[in-house]
């Protein structure tokens, strides 16, 4: 009997298997892996992986030069210097929102002059090869979306940019596979790589509309394993405003790295996702209080 235990508990690396192992770390996920302490310079104010939680902000999509001027300026006044807004943008549902068309590249050129009038960090999401020459004209940082995660060709061709990358767990994986995702960034010779907690599916039952639950413990899980930015998005996880506040200071104390949190200045009028975003004055007191939380941690928002 005792004898079977042993041999249970020295299980084959070979087998499969939701935990990271010794093998894995040599011969599978070397690169993400290794011990060095990894940072992703943006600017010469902005690092991630350092003493800083850079804040991401900004509605789902680029719906309309108005909209970016209103958030961008939302983002000055609270000195956010990162600014998120999807041009392209993929969607659960065929049929819903029949009023949001992706902006495309009009929604680029809008970022555009949101940069340069703004003086904001630019994020956006690739969600296929061919619109990349596009946004690396504007983007600063390209996300690569949790429905994307395992899309292999998209992961090689970003990675070839050179960018930095946001890379978002997919809701249904193991940190095991989410590490793979990235290692096949990292091959490809482009180490400006953060790691995105975004929320996993689970069978909950706190509210139907909840969709994910934020996986607050693959902060700690991935910074055991990983040298590199790990950040979380609170929006996307619970995909109702009145959760973000306490899971973004739950992530904080966790030891993100960064966040991404949605913001409108009517989430009403959201054309995709209106539970989501902060409206402002909730966005002012979200940063307020983060900078005081992170301020325990030896940490400031940026
Ligand atoms: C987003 O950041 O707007 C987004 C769609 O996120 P995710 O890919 O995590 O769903
Ligand atoms: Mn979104």
């Amino acid at each position: 009997m005792k004898k079977k235990i042993i041999k249970k508990s020295n299980l084959s690396n070979k087998e499969p298997t939701k935990d990271i192992s010794k093998d894995d770390i040599k011969n599978k996920i070397p690169l993400v892996t290794s011990k060095n302490l990894k940072k992703v310079k943006i600017s010469k104010d902005i690092v991630f992986g350092s003493n800083q939680i850079p804040i991401i902000a900004g509605p789902n999509g680029v719906e309309n030069f108005e909209l970016m001027v209103k958030v961008a300026k939302q983002l000055k006044k609270n000195k956010i210097n990162i600014i998120r807004g999807h041009a392209y943008k993929p969607l659960t549902f065929p049929y819903r929102s029949k009023m949001y068309k992706e902006s495309k590249s009009s929604g680029m050129d809008i970022m555009d002059e949101i940069k340069d009038n703004f003086n904001l960090k630019v994020v956006t999401e690739v969600t296929e090869i061919g619109y990349l020459d596009r946004i690396i004209r504007t983007a600063d940082i390209l996300q690569i979306g949790s429905r994307n995660m395992q899309n292999l060709e998209l992961l090689k061709e970003v990675s070839k940019t050179k960018f930095p990358i946001i890379l978002k767990r997919h809701f249904g994986t193991s940190l095991r596979d989410f590490l793979g995702a990235a290692e096949h960034i990292l091959v490809e010779g482009n180490e400006n790589l953060i790691l995105c907690e975004r929320g996993v599916t689970i069978p909950h039952t706190h509210r139907p509309t909840s969709r994910f639950a934020l996986d607050i413990q693959a902060i700690p899980a991935l910074k055991e394993i990983t040298k590199f930015p790990i950040i979380s998005d609170p929006s996307h996880a619970s995909f109702w405003a009145p959760w973000v506040p306490s899971l973004t200071y739950a992530s904080i104390a966790a030891g993100c790295d960064g966040l991404i949190i949605e913001t409108h200045p009517n989430p009403k009028k959201s054309l995709v996702d209106p539970l989501q975003p902060l409206d402002f004055k909730q966005f002012s007191n979200l940063i307020k209080m983060s900078r005081k939380l992170s301020k325990v941690f030896n940490k400031k928002i940026a």
